[in-house]
């Protein structure tokens, strides 16, 4: 689902997809009150390079806390707002941001069943793809957790594990292989730089 913008503005056919915490911002476990909000070193400088490149810059976010009652739907998006003002602030840009508010698998009770859009599955990167009608195997990926790998992956992305967060050691973690590994959001930004001007990636 998309929380931002109301209507997509299409710029670019390629988008670096960025997972939102742990990688952006400080995993303070279902971070969601403005004033708890950290960027993880460096993000920000990342998030400006990301922004003179000819990419969408896309969030895509698993937000299960919505599903679990401990924040609202509200909340999220007053967060991402306050995230991406910040970001512009300094000189970067988000041209939106798309969430999972259902259950992740370790949240799911015996018979439920689990939705399209949680990461591991690309749900919202397809979502994302359809309205922002991109190529998304020329198309990056950028995230902590094993689970954006393999969503990058299962759609053709170029991905990019970043060591901030979870770097790759989450509970469950998926057998996946991510294409780069990066110590934070500023060097995966400069891989995917390079990787542009190289054209080096498909
Ligand atoms: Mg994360
Ligand atoms: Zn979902």
């Amino acid at each position: 689902m998309r929380d931002w913008p109301p209507k997509p503005n299409i710029r670019y056919k390629q988008a670096v997809f960025l997972d939102r915490d742990g990688t952006i911002n400080v995993d303070t476990h279902f971070p969601h009150r403005l004033e708890l909000l950290k960027f993880i070193p460096k993000a920000i400088h990342g998030m400006r390079i990301l922004a003179t490149l000819p990419l969408q810059i896309i969030s895509v976010s698993n937000q299960s806390g919505i599903a679990l009652g401990i924040f609202t739907l509200e909340q999220m998006s007053r967060f991402n707002a306050e995230i991406r003002s910040r970001v512009e602030c300094t000189g970067g840009r988000i041209d939106a941001f798309y969430f999972c508010p259902h259950l992740e698998t370790k949240y799911l009770s015996p018979g439920d069943s689990l939705c399209e859009c949680s990461k591991p599955s690309p749900g919202m990167l397809l979502e994302a793809a359809r309205e922002f009608e991109l190529d998304l195997s020329k198309s990056f990926l950028i995230g902590d957790k094993t689970s954006d790998i393999a969503a990058g992956e299962s759609v053709g992305c170029v991905t990019i594990l970043v060591k901030t967060g979870k770097g790759g050691r989450e509970e469950g973690a998926l057998p996946v292989q991510p294409k780069y590994s990066a110590n934070n959001l500023f060097e995966a930004a400069l891989i995917v730089r390079s990787c542009l001007e190289n054209e080096s990636y498909t």
